[in-house]
């Protein structure tokens, strides 16, 4: 069943590895796409009101130079050559000229007679200039023009002239409106009176409407806003240029993904294999670093460590390949290869230095089988004539799964052996679990040790775990002990015990004979 379940997470993994590149390049295809869309809604909402600025700019500046002709109203030749000067000079003017009540009687297209007759005004700006927005003239069926009269002229352009752009899409909408008013001047094309009311005083606003990708700008310089309204159609087009460009690179990033993937899987699934041949090869030993009493720098005791040297002389760490046994769920199996070595090297020292004391460091995992107990039971009763040698090292890790803990934890104090609680301070922390257990002993961490002396923030807790191990009864261990400072440090601290380069290096069972036969050998159990 958990195989099963753990086969289908590895499946669900390997699919999201291979499909998350390809999200992400949708996204980016979204995000670009829509980019496109905005950019093409303002470059075309800035081309109108640039084209309805400059025609503004050119009305204005006719009727200024006309309003300027020194000869009046007289409609005569002179007159009319002078509206002829103007309109030749502005591009944007169909045509320039007088103004009577609601009739132009000569312009720069000539005499008109009686006039032109243009309807009544529409409305005014604030400027006081008086806009007509809908003027059909006799001689030009079917066009519509826009006049603005000032001063006693009119100028006129063709009232589609500021929407009147090339562009290549689609249903676009384009107009012009006066803020303020509610309706639009030029449109082209589908585009909302509504809209008008959102721009507010706002200089420029973006908005999706339903179908539509909507820019509003305002003029700067006139009573004057512009509108252009981009298709969605648009949008999803560019979505497609874009997924085609950026879907085969998806696709190799996904394939990349997928494939590393698979390869630290498989790397993942092969370490109980390969811990099994290292095994299988005798590639395992362990070292031992001596403990010594703070008080009088006697040997007291000494803590396992793993060690594993490959075929190849290469040498891998105890923290690395502990953590990977651990993933791999065959941690025990590093676990019972320490307490067979450890049995071998006790038979010949506990005999000779009986106050000697050996401990061992459980992972997370020992913690919760209860195979852990037997295994720990019989290296324990190994030298049937000691007792109480025996100390099991656990971090707080392994009381992340508490109940499971405390059974192993109680079962292994009912048969003797000691409990050590390792690193404490420097991961998942609960006190709880140090009230409601016995503990033996508590190890400060080296990295507490090393802030002795120092202005690190952390320097004081140090203090605080040896007033705490204090007030719970336990023996103290220092690790990591380098300099005699922190010796003595630790020594006026009321440290029973440490362990160290100071004192010695983690060395082999045949060198720590050596030591222990140099003497004198104390005991661990003052
Ligand atoms: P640990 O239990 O805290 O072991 C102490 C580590 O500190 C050892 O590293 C030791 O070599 C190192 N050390 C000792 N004295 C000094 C010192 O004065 N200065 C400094 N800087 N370091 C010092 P090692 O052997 O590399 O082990 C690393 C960790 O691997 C151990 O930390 C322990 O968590 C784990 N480990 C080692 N052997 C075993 C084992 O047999 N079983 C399990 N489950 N874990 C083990
Ligand atoms: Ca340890
Ligand atoms: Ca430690």
């Amino acid at each position: 069943m958990s195989s099963t379940l753990s086969r289908l997470t590895v499946l669900a993994a390997a699919v999201l590895a291979a499909a998350a590149p390809l999200f992400v390049t949708l996204d980016l295809a979204r995000d670009l796409a829509l980019e496109d869309t905005q950019t093409e809604s303002l470059r075309l909402a800035r081309e109108v009101l640039n084209r309805s600025d400059t025609a503004a700019s050119q009305l204005y500046a006719g009727i200024d130079q006309l309003s300027a002709f020194p000869h009046g109203t007289a409609c005569d030749s002179a007159h009319m050559d002078a509206m002829r000067t103007v309109v030749a000079s502005m591009g944007q003017l169909r045509a320039i000229g007088l103004m009577r009540g609601n009739h132009m009687p000569c312009s720069s297209w000539g005499d008109h007679g009686e006039g032109l007759d243009f309807g009544p005004a529409e409305f005014t700006t604030p400027t006081g200039s008086v806009i007509r927005t809908a003027v059909s003239l006799s001689f030009a069926p079917g066009e519509v023009f826009t006049t603005v009269e000032r001063k006693g002229y009119a100028a006129v352009i063709h009232k589609s002239q500021p929407v009147d752009i090339v562009t290549d899409l689609r249903g676009v909408g384009l107009a012009t409106f006066t803020p303020g008013t509610s309706e639009l001047r030029s449109v082209r094309g589908p585009v909302q009176a509504a809209w008008i009311d959102r721009l507010g005083d706002q200089r420029e606003l973006l908005f999706r409407d339903g179908e539509q990708l909507v820019a509003m700008l305002r003029s700067p310089r006139y009573q004057t806003g512009v509108i252009a309204a981009v298709p969605m159609s648009h949008y999803q087009q560019q979505m497609g240029v874009y997924m085609l460009r950026l879907i085969p690179a998806g696709l190799v990033a996904g394939a990349i993904l997928l494939l590393a993937f698979l390869y630290l899987n498989r790397l993942q699934q092969s370490w109980p294999a390969t811990l099994r041949t290292a095994l299988r090869r005798n590639e395992f030993s362990v070292v031992y670093q001596p403990v010594v009493s703070l008080q009088d720098g006697r040997v007291i005791g000494a803590e396992t460590l793993i060690r594993w040297q490959r075929r190849n002389g290469e040498h891998i760490r105890p923290d690395v390949f502990i953590a990977a046994a651990e993933d791999a769920g065959v941690v025990h199996l590093l676990t019972q290869r320490v307490c067979d070595l450890v049995e071998r090297d006790v038979r010949q020292w506990l005999p000779r230095f009986p106050g000697l004391c050996i401990s061992i460091n459980l992972s997370a995992n020992d913690l919760h089988r209860p195979e852990t107990v037997d295994m720990l039971r019989r290296l324990a009763g190994s030298v049937p004539e000691r007792s109480g040698w025996l100390t099991a090292e656990v971090t707080e890790r392994g009381f992340m799964r508490p109940e499971e803990a405390i059974r192993v934890v109680e079962a292994l104090r009912a048969d003797g052996i000691g409990l050590a609680i390792d690193d404490f301070g420097t991961g998942y922390s609960s006190l709880a679990y140090l009230q409601h257990l016995r503990f033996d002993c508590l190890k400060i961490d080296r990295s507490f040790v090393h802030t002795l002396g120092t202005a690190a923030p952390t320097s004081q807790v140090v203090f605080h775990i040896i007033e705490l191990a204090r007030s719970l009864g336990l023996k103290m261990v220092a690790e990591g002990v380098e300099t005699e400072a922190q010796a003595q440090t630790l020594r006026e601290l009321g440290v029973e015990a440490a362990q160290g380069w100071l004192f010695g290096k983690p060395m082999s069972a045949q060198d720590l004979t050596a030591l222990l036969e140099r003497g004198p050998v104390g005991t661990c159990r003052d």
